[in-house]
Parts: structure tokens; C-alpha cells; sequence
């Protein structure tokens, strides 16, 4: 099992805060808007290894760290 993280995009307000923090550089624009207009972020779960710094830093509570099938990079 891996864990990978998730994200809330209707939550997210587009503060990068996350990107800058991801050790992967996992986390980038989406370049499209949520519901409220901000340019939510997308993962690459390919990069992402679930360490959960994008779940601390988040101000808005956009991330769930879950466990997903397939093996840990
Ligand atoms: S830290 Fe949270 S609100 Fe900010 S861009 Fe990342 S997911 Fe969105
Ligand atoms: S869990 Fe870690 S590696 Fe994955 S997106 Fe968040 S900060 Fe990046």
C-alpha cells in the first residue's frame, strides 16, 4: 500500500502555499477554476510519495493523505 495525497479542488483558493512545500513537485496549477474562480491545483500521484507536508500547510484543508493500492516509491 501507498499513501497518495487528495485534494478538495472546490476548497482550494489557488495560494500555492502548497507547491511550494510539496518535496516531490508534485503539486501544479490545474489552469482551470473551481466553483468560486480560483485556479485550483492538481497532483501528480506518479510524484507524490504521501509524505503530507501539502496537509499540514494547506490553510484551507484541501488535502486527505489516503492509502492506495499499489506499491510505495
Ligand atoms: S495550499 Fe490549499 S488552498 Fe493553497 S493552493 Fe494548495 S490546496 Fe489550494
Ligand atoms: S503528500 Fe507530499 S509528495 Fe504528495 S503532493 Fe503532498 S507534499 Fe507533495
Amino acid at each position: 500500500m501507498a499513501k497518495k495525497a487528495q485534494i478538495d479542488l472546490e476548497k482550494c483558493k489557488g495560494c500555492d502555499m502548497c507547491i511550494a512545500v510539496c518535496p516531490k513537485a508534485a503539486i501544479h496549477k490545474s489552469g482551470t477554476s473551481n466553483k468560486k474562480g480560483y485556479d485550483y491545483i492538481a497532483i501528480n500521484l506518479d510524484l507524490c510519495n504521501g509524505c503530507g507536508a501539502c496537509y499540514i500547510i494547506c490553510p484551507d484543508c484541501c488535502f486527505t493523505i489516503v492509502e492506495t493500492a499499489g506499491s510505495a516509491r
